[in-house]
């Protein structure tokens, strides 16, 4: 069984590179990070196919390669504060746990939170600090962040997160909605919001943000 299991990791960690991720920091923390305990145990045995896959109440875990761009586009040296928006499984909050000083993550449902810390304790990850709320405005308190990492869809991407971004950090973020379509964004920060840079990082599938706020 653990021999089949790092079969399939190997497996995947050679599909993501043939896709592109070249980061062997990213990539050494998707080996180590057990993606099967962030799911429900009907999905264990698909854990390391590069498959998005339901976590319950409507919602999904990214698929390893989403996971894998959307850490890569970050840069992390490994003292940064990130703020994610959609703790979910909690399984993406993990992998950026080890490659930076303190992940903050906002989830909007309770149960999710729950199992997610679970697997934080489980897995000793003792930099992730979560709870539960709305991220449509971020987590003010907090800012400024190095970076901001959005794993649900946002209809539109302004000053109210951004603005919660230290000069030079990066938001990385599926932004559009179902009928638009969604593209992942990558805007690096600047002092003035019409100098921030935009890179679109290709179409998309998240779940949507939702907030009583939008
Ligand atoms: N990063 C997650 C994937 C999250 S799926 C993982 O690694 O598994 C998107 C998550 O965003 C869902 O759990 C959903 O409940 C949450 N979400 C949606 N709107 C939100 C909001 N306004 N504030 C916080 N979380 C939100």
């Amino acid at each position: 069984m653990l021999y089949e299991t790092s079969i399939q990791k190997a497996n995947l960690i050679m599909t993501l590179r043939s896709m592109g991720i070249t980061s062997d920091r990213v990539l050494s923390a998707i080996e180590y990070i057990p993606r099967e305990i962030f799911l429900p145990s009907n999905f264990h045995s698909y854990a390391y196919q590069n498959n998005p896959l339901p976590i319950g109440f409507d919602q999904t875990i990214s698929q390893p390669f989403i996971v894998a761009t959307m850490t890569e586009a970050l840069a992390l040296q490994g003292n940064e504060i990130v703020l994610e928006i959609g703790t979910g499984s909690g399984y993406q909050a993990s992998i950026l746990s080890l490659m930076t000083r303190r992940v903050y993550s906002i989830e909007r449902l309770k149960p999710l939170l729950v199992n997610a810390q679970a697997c934080f304790k489980k897995l000793k990850l003792t930099n992730i600090i979560s709870e539960e709320g709305d991220g449509f405005l971020g987590w003010p308190k907090l800012a400024p962040f190095d970076h901001i990492i959005i794993t649900c869809a946002i209809k539109e991407l302004d000053g109210r997160l951004l603005n919660q971004i230290r000069y030079n950090g990066i938001c990385i973020a599926p932004v559009g909605d179902l009928n638009s379509g969604q593209r992942l964004k990558k805007i690096t920060v600047k002092k003035n919001r019409s100098d921030d840079i935009w890179e679109d990082l290709g179409p998309v599938s998240f779940v949507p943000l939702i907030s009583d706020k939008d």
